[in-house]
């Protein structure tokens, strides 16, 4: 089973996996992984690390969407499909959707052209659910100022336009795909996105 998260930055992602883990360990008997992306293996994070260093301000727009699926590529070999041919359940911080909404979107390469190399990335393997946490972009944009350091990564320099793009990427791949998706909004308090994620995952796979 692979389960993902995804939404726009501030939304509260890697907090609802952390409290996700150990709830969905306990309750299960199958192993479960907690992994996020970019990153997750030694050279995913070495590839993150390029892309989200502000020194690299010359990168090309391509460029980062290749380094992206290259990242998501090793990541998915090394960790996601051992773990699910080994029949675990795996979390996962991110996907395949987060390049069509950051790089196709945000980026402006397009969602065609993005889904094309994540497609190669990836041989097609796609999630079984994912969770996208909704969140307004001035509410994310101020939830990342105040909680992180500024400037410690490229992007936290795009503004607010480039967040609504991404946001409103999402909530069309979310249309797309109803099955897929289920949509949380996380405007509202952490602890109570966490619980509605626990619960929906527990009403899609009753153990
Ligand atoms: O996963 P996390 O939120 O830590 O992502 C780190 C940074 O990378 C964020 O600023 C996010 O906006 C950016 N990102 C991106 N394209 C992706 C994935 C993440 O621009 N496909
Ligand atoms: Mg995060």
């Amino acid at each position: 089973l692979f389960i993902t998260i995804e939404g726009p930055d501030g939304a509260g992602k890697t907090t609802a996996l952390n409290e996700l883990f150990p709830r969905l360990e306990k309750e299960t008997n199958r192993k479960v992984i907690a992994t996020r992306e970019p990153g997750g293996v030694r050279i995913s994070e070495k590839i993150r690390d390029l892309i989200l260093d502000p020194n690299n301000e010359e990168m090309d727009v391509r460029t980062e969407a290749l380094l992206y699926a290259a990242a998501r590529r090793q990541h998915l070999i090394e960790v996601i499909m051992p773990a699910l041919a080994a029949g675990h359940i795996v979390l996962c911080d991110r996907f395949v959707d987060s390049s069509l909404a950051y790089q196709g979107a945000g980026r402006r390469i397009g969602i065609e052209s993005v889904a094309q190399i994540n497609e190669f990335a990836t041989e097609g393997l796609q999630p079984d659910f994912t969770l996208y946490l909704d969140i307004d972009s001035d509410e994310g944009l101020r939830r990342i100022q105040t909680s992180r350091k500024a400037g410690i990564d490229r992007l936290e320099t795009e503004g607010l336009e480039f967040h609504q793009r991404v946001r409103h990427a999402y909530l069309k791949l979310v249309e797309k795909e109803p099955e897929r998706f289920s949509l949380i909004h996380a405007n509202q308090d952490v602890q109570e996105v966490v619980n509605e994620c626990y619960t929906i995952i527990k009403i899609k796979y009753p153990t």
